[in-house]
């Protein structure tokens, strides 16, 4: 039987108790990168399709890591659509926790575990709809390919990258969607649901600075670590130049629909002569301007710090590793000559690793139809465009022509900050929240 994509055919119950099911199995397994051991988080995905009909294919990438790809064949009235989830986790303190991290405790209608949202939430209403796919006969007009990836967390080089490299046929599709976006972010008493459209680039930089080396018993007026340390300082304490980009469509839609004051101090923010003033003076909450400040310019964190090896002596060299990113529009050398105005002559710059940023166009039939199915199912609900400062797989997926969009159905409470969650402690996942995600998920498949 082929059915053509209609809301009428919802979600059933026994699917969204299936992803909740999987998601419970998930988080037991202890996939924290590194090492990842994603291995029995591949089985159990593998075993949950292929006992629904599916045929997932597990791809062991050259370091021995399991990803697992699966297809279910649309009617092939439109392209692909790459569906991706990591199935590896940031590190997680049980002594900071309330609950153990890899126990999957259901406690405070929440389900508490590491990759409760970052994101094994994905690879459970994948798997479950896929089946739920396959047992109804519904066949969408694209192929869902779904991906569970290792090794996210540590840079996508054994899941996203080696799949795009060595297996490009199998990943290959018109749109990807994965984590960043499509959460409850509560302000000014409304309902936003970011999409991500971008993502900034990555560029890791080296600073280093040179000097006379010495005996520490005479001190040397300018020496590689003074040098290295007030340039560090520098570059740690200014706001690199504003540029506009995709951060102002999201800015803007936020103002939009924020109610006054904030709607006003989210209008000053677009001025860059203004953006200081507003993130120093007007935001209420610093930890708010934080993430604002990181979406409206290149930014570099210094990270680590090396020099010398003994007291007593002055080195001849120092240097300093920045985690640096860059905005859509901007390029390795736009940074670089950015950090080189603020450091000054006594340090020089050597990139150690860079990718660019990636952005898709919130102007496509898809994206309108990802936040129709939002407001469909909170019909108060405001979807806006979103840039991630932070680095997903759709670094990887894009270098195939993928366009990206972050997309992850999370309803979430005022109580529940997906901030204070993503790579934080307690992470949970509210399971009425869990069961609103499947049924989008499952409406926004089936129409895409
Ligand atoms: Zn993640």
């Amino acid at each position: 039987m082929t059915v053509t994509a209609a809301p009428r055919f919802t979600c059933p119950p026994e699917v969204q108790a299936a992803a909740r099911e999987h998601l419970r199995a998930l988080l037991r397994l202890d996939t924290t990168n590194p090492p990842g051991n994603e291995g029995p988080a591949v089985d159990l995905l593998a075993d949950v399709l292929r006992q629904g009909g599916l045929e997932p294919e597990v791809l062991v990438s050259p370091q021995g890591r399991p990803n697992l790809v699966a297809r279910l064949a649309g009617t092939g009235a439109r392209p692909p659509l790459l569906l991706g989830a990591h199935l590896d986790v940031v590190e997680a303190d049980p002594a900071r926790w309330t609950h153990p991290p890899f126990d999957a405790v259901e406690a405070d209608g929440c389900l508490w575990g590491r990759g409760a949202i970052d994101m094994k939430n994905m690879a459970a209403m994948a798997a479950a709809i896929l089946v739920g796919f396959k047992a109804a006969g519904l066949q969408p007009a694209r192929d869902i390919i779904f991906a569970a990836v290792a090794d996210e967390e540590a840079g996508c080089t054994e899941g996203s990258a080696f799949l795009v490299e060595r297996h490009p046929d199998k990943v290959r599709a018109e749109f990807a969607l994965g984590e960043g976006g499509g959460f409850t972010v509560h302000f000014g008493g409304r309902r936003f649901y970011p999409l991500m459209t971008a993502e900034k680039g990555l560029c890791w930089v080296r600073v280093v600075a040179e000097g006379q080396p010495g005996h520490g018993s005479m001190p040397l007026e300018r020496s590689a670590v003074q040098k290295l340390a007030r340039a560090v300082d520098r570059l740690a304490s200014v706001r690199l130049p504003a540029h506009s980009g995709p951060a102002s469509a999201f800015v803007r839609a936020l103002a939009e629909h924020a109610p006054l004051p904030a709607a006003l101090v989210l209008r000053l923010l677009l001025n860059p002569s203004m953006r200081d003033l507003v993130l120093d003076r007007l935001f209420p909450d610093p930890a708010l301007a934080r993430p604002f400040a990181a979406v409206l310019a290149n930014t570099v964190s210094p990270t680590v710090l090396r020099a010398g090896g003994k007291t007593n002596v002055i080195p001849g060299r120092a240097e300093a590793e920045l985690d640096g990113r860059t905005l859509p529009g901007q390029t390795t050398a736009d940074l670089l000559r950015e950090l080189e105005a603020v450091a000054g002559p006594d340090v020089r710059f050597e990139v150690i690793s860079a990718a660019p940023p990636v952005e898709t166009s919130p102007d496509t039939d898809l994206f309108r139809h990802l936040c129709a199915t939002i407001r469909r199912h909170d019909p108060e609900g405001i979807p806006i465009p979103y840039l991630c400062p932070g680095f997903t797989d759709a670094k990887s997926w894009s270098r195939l022509g993928a366009r990206c969009y972050g997309f992850l159905p999370l309803r979430l409470p005022p109580e529940v900050r997906y901030a204070d969650l993503f790579h934080g402690d307690d992470e949970r996942i509210p399971l009425d929240g869990l069961d609103w995600g499947t049924r989008v998920l499952w409406d926004a498949l089936l129409g895409a």
